[in-house]
């Protein structure tokens, strides 16, 4: 099983929770309606491809895109966590990559068929060194960056967020429950586009702690 260090502590990664439709420009870029609570899926463990590690596009797909978002590890797990006391839960936040093949979604939508082949392939799931919570005293406070070969595809600010890091933790462990090393991708903004072989992508988090990809 992958493993993240946390101050030097490695957390074996459990289950990879993501969020779908987070903010609204970005859903309104893929034709999406809002959810009235957060939309839940999961990629493999398998999909975790840590810093350094090329990107390999998927030879099933035409157009696998780039979504940068604020990554949340798990440190304490529960169920029924309070949103109050959600945050408490929060061993650290990372940067990383929920990268997407475009083409499968849009037929596994058309035919309501699940993502896992859309979201789950071997390096779907592109994170960073985790930042001590510590570090982070608001996760709505973060502001976040993608370059693609030098040039800005994405900046985030996750005050934009519809559903923050509180809700979706709370919303998780009540659901599914929580545990700790759960990795929770927290959605992406609006610029989302195709990546290309020998793509190079800087990823940043407000300073805290940046991560680079490469693509095959
Ligand atoms: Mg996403």
């Amino acid at each position: 099983m992958p493993e993240l260090n946390v101050n030097g502590v490695p957390l074996r990664v459990g289950n990879i929770f993501c969020i779908g439709r987070n903010y609204a420009a970005h859903a309104a870029e893929l034709g999406n309606a809002l959810e009235a609570e957060p939309l839940v899926f999961l990629k493999p463990t398998s999909a975790l491809l840590g810093e350094g590690e090329p990107i390999t596009l998927p030879a099933y797909s035409q157009d696998v895109h780039h979504e940068v978002e604020l990554v949340v590890m798990i440190g304490k797990g529960g169920a029924d966590i309070a949103e109050a006391d959600a945050l408490d839960h929060v061993a650290g936040y990372g940067i990383g990559l929920d990268l997407t093949a475009r083409d499968v979604q849009a037929e596994a939508k058309r035919k309501g068929l699940p993502w896992v082949k859309a979201k789950g392939f071997r390096g779907a799931a592109c994170m960073s060194a985790v930042v001590d919570a510590s570090q982070v005293p608001n996760p709505q406070a973060l502001h976040f960056s993608l370059t693609v070969n030098g040039e800005v595809r994405q900046q985030g600010d996750s005050a934009m967020m519809l559903f923050p890091v509180a809700t979706i933790i709370s919303t998780l462990s009540r659901l599914y429950g929580l545990s700790e090393g759960d990795l929770i991708y927290t959605g992406t903004p609006e610029g989302v586009s195709a990546l290309k072989s020998a793509d190079t992508l800087v990823l940043s988090l407000d300073g805290l702690v940046t991560a680079s990809w490469r693509v095959a």
